[in-house]
């Protein structure tokens, strides 16, 4: 990355771009970047993409992280009372595509790393107290659904993984693809595997029951099928702390990076682009001019607002729904070790599969094992479910549950919330009516325009390393090679 200090209006440019329409002018900068790509996000798919671009494609880049450091979903808490590392964000990751190769080129050692073996109790967090539940996780039950659910959808695998890009026309998608999860399920029998599928991945999705089969496969597909018939493996660094992927990519970075950053104004052009990016915390602007545009971050309207899109972005982008994702550390005397408190409505009693937790919701309090005081909690709400509210409803829940006997009395009223992360927008998806009018089609068509290319969960599934598989395939549409 060459850096040009201040003085910018003698700086000729290495791409005519027209003025920008906006506020800013560029002499607000104190410094410039010129760079063959500008890579904006810098968790799963900015972060590996940044890496390919550097050391295998030869090319100059910026790489625009709003961040202190690197990782997106990635939350290690290091425990200064354990003496160890936690991760609340990302649990592992799947060998799938170029995972393993990425992991020794990074020179980070990894095994498989068993879950906590916890026991489950089954709690109706809405009204905190015990349900009578006969769950299917892990039996052979389970393992039986989970088969069929593989030899159902393995067949379509090259139309979703790693990304959409052959995905058929309209006329030509499998209709069990468009037909609402729980319809799936009972059509092929795998009730047994659904409990399973919503705890490990599918509660991102949300009210999984209603949501599209294809975008369940986004959060819980073939790959993770395979890993949990031990087909395939997952693991992690054998630190068994995942933040040292972003940590080792951070440090190969360095020079590229603009930290704590936000792009505040954009002017795109086919024949380059100017970004005005503000450092958040010293308030000062550095241009990027870049040949080239990678998005690496999810294409909420407050994301683009900066981005100055054209009419068919904002067109494809307004017809995408997510849902808003928090995970967190909490603790608290009576929380119960080596259990996981499992959100289970208390009509799903004996054994109704279908009926999950509705958003917004927390999906369980999970004992973090070594000998911790940490528990884990994960909760999945709307766009408006904000921190706070995310937090209250979490306190609520243990309140509840006390108050039900569920959990002993005695000790503070509230959990004490040792780390947190608002994950933000996940989980992007059209409805059924915009696949059937070919919007995953606009949404590819996107790709290389004015010479802009996107990646990340919206434009492929919600794992890192079909991330990484998708950014391989993406980069060698974007340059050609
Ligand atoms: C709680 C949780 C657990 C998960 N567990 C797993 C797991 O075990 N295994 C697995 O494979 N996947 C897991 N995932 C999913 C996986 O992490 C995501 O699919 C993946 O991180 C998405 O990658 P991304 O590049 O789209 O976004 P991210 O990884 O979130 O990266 C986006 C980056 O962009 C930055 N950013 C955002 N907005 C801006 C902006 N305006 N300007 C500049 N930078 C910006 C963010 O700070 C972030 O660093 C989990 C996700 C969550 C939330």
């Amino acid at each position: 990355m060459r850096i040009f200090s201040a003085l910018l209006a003698a700086v000729s440019l290495v791409v005519a771009a027209p003025p920008p329409p906006a506020a800013l002018p560029t002499s607000v900068a104190t410094s410039e970047v010129i760079v063959d790509v500008a890579v904006v996000g810098a968790g799963a798919s900015g972060g590996y993409a940044a890496i390919r671009l550097k050391e295998d494609l030869g090319k100059t880049i910026a790489v625009i992280e709003k961040g202190a450091k690197l990782g997106g979903h990635v939350s290690t808490y290091d425990d200064p009372v354990a003496g160890r590392g936690f991760d609340f964000g990302v649990q592992t990751f799947n060998d799938y595509g170029p995972a393993a190769a990425f992991f020794d080129r990074l020179g980070i050692p990894y095994s498989e790393n068993p879950r906590a073996g916890l026991t489950d109790r089954y709690v109706d967090f809405n009204t905190g107290s015990n349900v009578s539940f006969v769950p299917a996780a892990f039996s052979p039950n389970t393992l039986g659904a989970l088969e069929t659910f593989l030899q159902v959808v393995e067949p379509w695998e090259e139309l979703l993984l790693p990304g959409y890009w052959d995905f058929p026309s309209p006329e030509n998608i499998p209709e069990d693809l468009l037909l609402p999860f729980g319809e799936f399920v009972v059509k092929h029998g795998i009730q047994d595997c659904v409990n399973l599928v919503f705890r490990v991945t599918g509660m991102g999705t949300g009210d999984m029951k209603n949501r599209l089969t294809m975008y369940v496969l986004s959060a819980f597909g073939p790959p993770m099928i395979r890993a949990f018939l031990g087909i395939d493996s997952i693991f992690t660094p054998n630190s068994r702390r995942n933040i040292e992927v972003y940590e080792k990519i951070q440090a190969r970075l360095a020079s590229d990076l603009l930290l704590d950053s936000t792009v505040v104004q954009t002017t795109r052009n086919t024949t380059g682009h100017i970004l005005w990016v503000k450092n958040q915390s010293t308030g000062t602007y550095t241009l990027v001019r870049a040949a080239k545009l990678l998005i690496a971050i999810e294409p909420t309207p407050e994301n683009m607002a900066p981005f100055s899109l054209d009419a068919e972005e904002e067109a494809v982008f307004s017809k995408l729904e997510h849902q808003r994702v928090h995970a967190g550390i909490v603790t608290h005397p009576q929380l119960p070790i080596g259990i996981s408190l499992v959100n289970t409505p208390s009509s799903a009693a004996p054994s109704n599969f279908l009926e999950l937790p509705k958003p917004n919701f927390n999906a369980r309090f999970d004992h973090m094992g070594a000998g911790s005081n940490n528990w884990r909690v994960l909760m999945v709400g709307d766009d408006n479910f904000d921190t706070c509210k995310a937090q209250a409803l979490v306190k609520k829940n243990f309140r509840d549950m006390r108050a039900q006997g569920t959990l002993p009395a005695g000790g503070p009223v509230d959990l004490e919330i040792k780390a947190w992360a608002d994950h933000g927008a996940m989980h992007m998806h059209f409805g059924a009516e915009e696949v059937r009018e070919g919007f995953i089609q606009r949404l590819y068509a996107l790709q290389g325009r004015t010479q802009t290319w996107w990646t990340g969960g919206a434009f492929s599934h919600q794992f890192q390393t079909v991330l990484w598989a998708f950014d391989d395939v993406l980069l060698g549409r974007m340059l050609g090679v």
